[in-house]
C-alpha cells in the first residue's frame, strides 16, 4: 500500500491536506506554510478527523495564521539578534544575495514582479540560501562553546533546512540543527542547543532529562520551551 493523498475541506478551517500512511497508528496534525496537514493510518474514517478539526479550530486558526508565509516585496524584512535581511533594487537584471557579519541585502531587479508565484519561490530560496551561511557560521561555533562550558561531548553536527524540528540528536549523538535557528532570540537558540545536548545523555524526555536541562539553562527549561512555541521554522 502506497501513501494517499487527499483534500478535506473544512467549513472553517478551509482546505486541509489528508496524508494516509498503511505504517501511520496514530493521527498527527501539522501547520506549515499557512496550511493544515493531517496524517492518519489507512484505515482511518474521515469523520475522526473532522472530529478532532472541530475540537482544536481556535488553536489551528491561531497556527495558520501565525505560519502563513509572508508576501515578498520591497518592505520584506527579516530581523532577529544575529540575522538581518532586507531588499534593495540593483541597477542591473540580476537576483543576488550577498551580506557579511550577518546583514544580508537582496538584490532584485527594479522590474520585479512579486506577485507572480515563481518569482516568491525563487526570493524564498535565495533568503534560505542566506539562512544557511548564517546558521552553518554560528551554530557548530556556538555548540562547542556550550559542549565545552558544560563538559558534555557530541559527535557531529550538521546544518540542515528543516521544518519539521528545529533539532534533533540521534543515538550515536550526532546533532542536526535547523537553518531557521538564526531566526531566534539567543536565549532560545541556545535552548534548543543545550536541549539537544541533553539528548546526548538522554535519548528521551524522561523527568532526568527535564531535569539536566534545566541545570544546564541555569532555569526552568518549561519557560523557555513555551517561548519557543510561539515561534515557526519558517519565514
Ligand atoms: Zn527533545
Amino acid at each position: 500500500m502506497q501513501e494517499k493523498k487527499s483534500i478535506l475541506k473544512h467549513p472553517i478551517l478551509g482546505e486541509v491536506t489528508v496524508i494516509r500512511k498503511p505504517r501511520t497508528r496514530r493521527i498527527t496534525l501539522r501547520v506549515r506554510g499557512g496550511t493544515i496537514c493531517a496524517t492518519l493510518p489507512y484505515i482511518c474514517p474521515t469523520a475522526l478527523l473532522e472530529e478532532i478539526l472541530d475540537n482544536n479550530i481556535e488553536n489551528l486558526k491561531r497556527q495558520v495564521a501565525a505560519t502563513r508565509q509572508r508576501v515578498i516585496d520591497w518592505d520584506f524584512t527579516l530581523k532577529s539578534p544575529c540575522f538581518y535581511l532586507k531588499l534593495h533594487r540593483s541597477s542591473n537584471n540580476d537576483t543576488q544575495i550577498t551580506g557579511e557579519n550577518g546583514a544580508y541585502i537582496l538584490s532584485c531587479p527594479a522590474t520585479t514582479d512579486f506577485s507572480n508565484s515563481d518569482t516568491q519561490q525563487k526570493l524564498r530560496n535565495a533568503i534560505k540560501v542566506a539562512l544557511r551561511h548564517r546558521a552553518k557560521l554560528i551554530l557548530p561555533k556556538r555548540l562547542a562553546q556550550l559542549a565545552a562550558h558544560h563538559e558534555m561531548k557530541y559527535s557531529n553536527v550538521s546544518v540542515r533546512d528543516s521544518h519539521s524540528r528545529w533539532g534533533s540528536c540521534n543515538t550515536r549523538g550526532s546533532i542536526s540543527l535547523s537553518i531557521y535557528l538564526v531566526l531566534l532570540p539567543i536565549e532560545l537558540i541556545d535552548y534548543v542547543l543545550r536541549h539537544e545536548l541533553c539528548h546526548t545523555v538522554y535519548m528521551d524526555h524522561s523527568p532526568q532529562f527535564w531535569t539536566l536541562l534545566d541545570k544546564l539553562c541555569g532555569t526552568s527549561s518549561k519557560e523557555l520551551r513555551n517561548q519557543l512555541k510561539s515561534y515557526h521554522t519558517d519565514f
